[in-house]
């Protein structure tokens, strides 16, 4: 088998790429490990940022987002039993962000590329990428019980955080930066409309707590949990408990219950492997960094990477020069870093360490004080939330 790029991995990242590549008339054939079914219910991310959703219509592949999304021009940050609303177009002249499901995503362009795009093979795991710092890097994969091989001219590691391609890279060419936190979320999904209209971030002496949404009828709520909780280890009553204390203030507001369809963990890690590069492959999206979910940054820096992989490559076509495909490491990392700090910064912010001191409690406080305050410290928060420019 071969073709011009080949894509391991139908997530975001290699999904869009695909697409993206194939509006500048240059070949790909995407594998994908898991079958058609799981990728499309594998419950993540869920907020786009104006840049992504921008990308997502200039693919062709708006359509039922814009239809179905909800817009959000704001956040509510929760502390103290005080609430306060950060503007998102007021202080960014103009900017909103988008709440639609990244399953949701997937399935908009998994349709579009079964239905107009190069071949995508479920159940099509690469095992390796081989010679990636020749002319004519390799992917094999098993894919129905035989194993095979895809001869490439350019290979796009897009295959997430626990993907082959990063291996292919030599040690001591690349280098990790990496950082654990000692805490997780515990997510759920439930049947319930969302009890405020927008994502809700609460700091509170427990912890971290999150109100999100999916739908209009479907809401999304994490709380902060020690490294290492298993979900089966919280009843559905005591979730709802402990979300109603994380959220309570002092005004009316309550928190709307429903059933429970869905119960998971999320451990939290920021990690960046430099460069992005390695001759002929391509790290891309997760396979090539992580941040921590707080600032709703992954997947939007997934669809960053694969944008400007997808400029580089029908460069490279029209002119003939690689010097965007030269570039595509360090123009992607200087947007990563942006994202790593902000993702660093909001996490530590909002959630309680199981170490904290007193001492270090009252900084978090004076930093969500400080940011109710100051226009320049509120801006600073909402130009990143809605994403940085991808250039
Ligand atoms: C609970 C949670 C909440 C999140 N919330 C947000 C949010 O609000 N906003 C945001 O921007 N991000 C969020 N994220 C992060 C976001 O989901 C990821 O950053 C995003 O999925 C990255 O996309 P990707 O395509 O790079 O990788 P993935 O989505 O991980 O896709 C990689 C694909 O490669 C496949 N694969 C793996 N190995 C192989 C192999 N050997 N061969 C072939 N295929 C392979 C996998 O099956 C998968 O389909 C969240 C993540 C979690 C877990």
């Amino acid at each position: 088998m071969r073709t011009t790029v080949g894509i391991i991995g139908a997530g975001p990242a290699g999904l869009l790429l695909a697409r993206l590549l194939r509006g500048a008339g240059i070949d790909t054939v995407v594998l994908e490990a898991r079958d058609r079914a799981y990728v499309e219910q594998r419950q993540r991310a869920g907020v786009l940022e104006q840049g992504t959703v921008d990308a997502l219509r200039a693919a062709g592949a708006g359509a039922r987002m814009d239809r179905e999304g909800l817009r959000h021009d704001g956040i509510e940050l929760r502390f103290d039993r005080r609430r306060h609303r950060v503007d998102f177009p007021a202080l960014t002249g103009g900017r909103s962000v988008m709440v639609y499901a990244q399953t949701e995503v997937c399935k908009d362009l998994i349709a579009l590329q079964l239905a107009e795009g190069g071949p995508l093979l479920f159940g099509a795991e690469a095992l390796a990428v081989e010679d990636a710092d020749t002319g004519r890097p390799r992917v094999r994969f098993r894919h129905r019980g035989r194993e095979d091989v895809l001869e490439c001219d350019y290979v796009a590691g897009c295959d997430g955080f626990r993907g082959v391609s990063r291996t292919a890279v030599p040690a001591g060419v690349g280098q990790v930066f990496e950082r654990t936190y000692p805490f997780a979320w515990l997510g759920i999904l439930a049947d319930v409309p969302p009890s405020h209209h927008e994502l809700v971030y609460a700091r509170h002496d427990r912890g971290f707590a999150l109100l999100s949404m999916r739908t209009p009828s479907v809401s999304r709520l994490y709380l902060q949990v020690p490294e290492g909780t298993k979900p089966e280890e919280w009843s559905d009553a005591d979730i709802w408990r402990e979300l109603e204390r994380r959220f309570e203030t002092d005004d009316d507001w309550t928190l709307r219950r429903g059933p429970v369809t869905r119960k998971s963990v999320t451990s939290m890690r920021s990690h960046v492997h430099e460069p992005m590069r390695y001759g002929r492959l391509f790290l891309a999206g997760d396979a090539a960094h992580i941040v921590p979910p707080t600032g709703a940054k992954g997947l939007n820096l997934a669809v960053g990477d694969v944008v400007t992989l997808a400029r580089a490559l029908a460069h490279e076509k029209e002119t003939g020069s690689a010097a965007l495909l030269d570039a595509y490491s360090a123009t992607c990392l200087r947007r990563v870093w942006q994202a790593e700090r902000f993702s660093h910064d909001m996490t530590g912010l909002l959630h309680r360490a199981p170490d904290a001191t007193p001492f270090e409690d009252r900084l978090q406080l004076a930093r969500l004080e400080r940011l109710t305050a100051s226009r320049a410290a509120e801006t600073d928060l909402a130009e990143a939330y809605t994403g940085f420019p991808l250039d």
